[in-house]
């Protein structure tokens, strides 16, 4: 529990939930994500370990029970477990409910235990086939087989494994079956994400990576098991089924195709401390000179993060509709994180 009031914005939904990118950086290149030749951000311009803790502190002082750790990929962050380690205070305390991150799995084999130890339970991986030269291809500088033994040591580490596949048209379709049966063997949540129109990714980013709407998955999803709709709701844009045949799990991320921001209970920190209050929207809120101005003094920090909370738009703008990218953002998603 908190002493100071909680951040609730001006559409009345609490803000419980915090993503925070702890580096623009990534050891893959996908496709949908990023450009080959990316430009990365100046280290200086990145919170240091100390300041994305005491940022994340400050948050779950102010009722953020849900800590997501995403990038560019987080593992490949210099450190990262030190400040995994450190939020795990949070979570003794019982402020932090959950410690959670998305990752590509690719240094899973070196940090699952070790994640396991900081109170980490749950993660997503984000991998889209499961045919090593399509890998290849998708995330450019990607190995399969190296993601695959990462999921490997995170199950034999303690860690529930999520698999996180981006719908791509004339890439993944043919997996749809492949891809549930093997989550479905291997007992592990799946949830497709619609590819969302983020950053400017390079001249070979559509070949690969055509927008697969999920209600077109769904419809085929149905053709072989039976589909039952589940109305829990984790506050994001997923929604989710139960496959009757296998029990299993399946969600869906459409931010395109459906709104789903009046449950939104969440906002977004970049690895520079700007603050996102919506993934669709290029409203933000930098706060890491305010932090960094007062390093004895948390009120200015979070005076910020409370006026930040107080322009939290009521919802995002993508649209395809119109047979263009409608609400396109120039930014990447390893800037927002994922
Ligand atoms: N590197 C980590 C990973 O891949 O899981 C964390 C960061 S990544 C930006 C987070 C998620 O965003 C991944 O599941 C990735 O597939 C997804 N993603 C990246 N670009 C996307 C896009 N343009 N549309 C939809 N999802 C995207
Ligand atoms: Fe890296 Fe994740 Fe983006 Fe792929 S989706 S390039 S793994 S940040």
């Amino acid at each position: 529990m908190t002493d100071t009031p909680r951040l609730i914005d001006p559409f009345a939904r609490a803000i419980t939930y915090l993503r925070v990118s702890v580096t623009d950086r990534c050891d893959f290149r996908c496709v949908y994500c990023m450009a080959e030749d990316m430009t990365f951000l100046p280290k200086r311009d990145l919170l240091s370990l100390e300041e994305l803790d005491r940022m994340c502190s400050t948050f779950i002082g102010l009722g953020v029970e849900k800590l997501r750790i995403t990038g560019g990929e987080p593992l490949v962050r210099r450190g990262i477990m030190t400040f995994f380690n450190g939020m795990s205070r949070h979570l003794d305390s019982g402020a932090l409910k959950e410690l959670t991150v998305t990752t590509n799995g690719s240094q899973l084999a070196r940090f699952a235990t070790d994640l396991y130890a900081a109170g980490v339970r749950r993660i997503n991986v984000s991998l889209d086939t499961l045919d090593p030269d399509k890998f290849a291809r998708v995330t450019r500088w990607g190995r399969l087989e190296q993601v695959l033994k990462g999921i490997e040591a995170a199950r034999n580490a303690g860690l529930r494994v999520k698999i996180n596949a981006v719908a791509l048209k004339g890439f993944n379709e043919d997996e749809l079956f492949t891809l549930t049966d093997w989550c479905a063997r291997e007992d592990m949540d799946l949830t497709f994400i619609e590819v969302m129109p983020m950053g400017d990714l390079g001249d070979d980013a559509d070949r690969v990576g055509q927008f697969w709407s999920l209600e077109d998955l769904r419809g085929d999803l149905a053709t072989r098991f039976t589909l039952t709709d589940l109305t829990e709701n984790s506050g994001g844009p997923a929604r989710y089924v139960r496959l009757e045949e296998t029990g299993q799990k399946i969600g869906f991320i459409t931010p395109l195709s459906h709104n789903f921001c009046e449950s939104c209970n969440r906002v977004r920190m970049t690895c520079t401390g700007e603050l996102f209050m919506c993934l669709g929207q290029e409203d933000n809120a930098s706060l890491r000179d305010i932090m960094r101005a007062s390093p004895e003094d948390n009120a200015p920090l979070i005076a910020a993060i409370r006026t930040a909370i107080s322009n939290k738009p009521k919802g995002h703008d993508f649209d395809y509709s119109r047979q263009q990218e409608d609400g396109k953002m120039t930014r990447h998603m390893s800037h927002t994180g994922g």
